[in-house]
């Protein structure tokens, strides 16, 4: 039998240069400074990623890099969900991108056909067809069937074997390679009004380059409180404002230590895409979501790794577009 992501998909792509990472470097540290009482970037040996407490799939961010955005928000709203047909599979994303055995990170919506309700997906995984035996640690979280007021954090290939995910996804993509060098992040304690450190670092490459710059990787809330949402099950009724969207939405308050994937673009090079996009879990709290902003400035800490990507790609785009609920 033909697997549901196995069909005919438009895929358009762009080369995004990265300027010089010492360039990156600059601008990152000066938007972060701006909105953070301590803010540091440096340009580092990849660490051992795959140690706690990032846990990723693979050891580094390096080799080819690439980001894509798969299908949209238009296929879940205004709705109804387009979740039987809009599959998926993260094996297939990445040699979708040319980046076979990629590791695999960010932001997605899981898959209705394997988790049995709409939910948000974690990807980190390694995949199949490089030189590395395939490493799925992807997970997914979803509202509790007992509870409606909880979340339940579950991994994707123990419990659900699989890696497929449905109407949307936001991924980066590397060859997990330790051998780069990466920007290595460090904020403490947010004296100024942006709350998200992924916007405040897209806004400042927005600032500092002319030209579009990619940017994925994984972040650490090291300490504080972060405003996290997750999606239960699809709307009955359609959801055509962002008012709509934010009501049918669950939203907590997760505590560190909490791992983000994240993935950003500066600006759009004319791609209908979504700018931002950051899940993350942690296995120690058992959480899992849509990464907001946080609601401790006063004791928030993060650590990250982050690297630029060389490529964007759109991948089964919608044909018809609109704004609601990208952020
Ligand atoms: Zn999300």
């Amino acid at each position: 039998m033909k697997a549901k992501f196995d069909r005919e998909m438009i895929i358009t792509s762009k080369e995004i240069p990265p300027p010089p990472l010492e360039d990156i470097r600059v601008a990152l540290e000066k938007a972060l400074s701006e909105n953070y009482k301590e803010a540091q970037v440096e340009i580092v040996d990849c660490p051992n990623l795959t140690e706690a407490p990032f846990g990723l799939a693979a050891p580094g961010l390096g080799g080819k890099t690439a980001l894509a955005d798969v299908g949209g928000v238009p296929y879940l709203v205004p709705g109804p969900a387009k979740w039987l047909e809009r599959v998926y599979n993260l094996d297939h994303t990445a040699s979708q991108v040319d980046i076979p055995g990629a590791l695999v990170i960010g932001a997605g919506a899981g898959s209705k056909h394997d988790v049995g309700v709409n939910s948000e997906l974690i990807p980190n995984i390694r995949t199949r067809g490089g030189e590395n035996k395939r490493r799925n640690l992807t997970h997914c979280s979803r509202i509790d069937p007992a509870d409606d007021s909880k979340s339940l954090l579950l991994r994707y290939e123990e419990d659900l074997n699989s890696a497929d995910f449905t109407l949307l996804g936001n991924l980066f993509f590397s060859e997990g390679k330790s051998s780069s060098k990466v920007l290595k992040v460090t904020t403490k304690t947010r004296t100024g009004t942006e709350g998200s450190i992924v916007t405040c670092m897209r806004k400042g490459l927005a600032e500092a380059f002319s030209v579009p710059v990619g940017m994925g990787g994984t972040f650490l809330q090291a300490a504080g409180t972060v405003k996290y949402h997750v999606m239960p099950e699809f709307s009955a009724c359609p959801l055509d404002s962002d008012d709509k969207v934010n009501a049918w939405l669950r939203y907590f308050n997760f505590e560190a230590p909490f791992v983000n994937m994240a993935t950003f673009i500066s600006k759009d090079p004319d791609l209908d895409l979504r700018v931002e996009h950051t899940h993350g879990y942690s296995t120690v709290n058992q959480t899992g979501g849509h990464y907001h902003y946080d609601v401790t400035p006063e004791t928030i800490e993060y650590v990250g790794y982050f690297t630029p990507a060389q490529k964007i790609y759109r991948i089964d785009a919608p044909t018809e577009t609109h704004m609601i609920g990208r952020d």
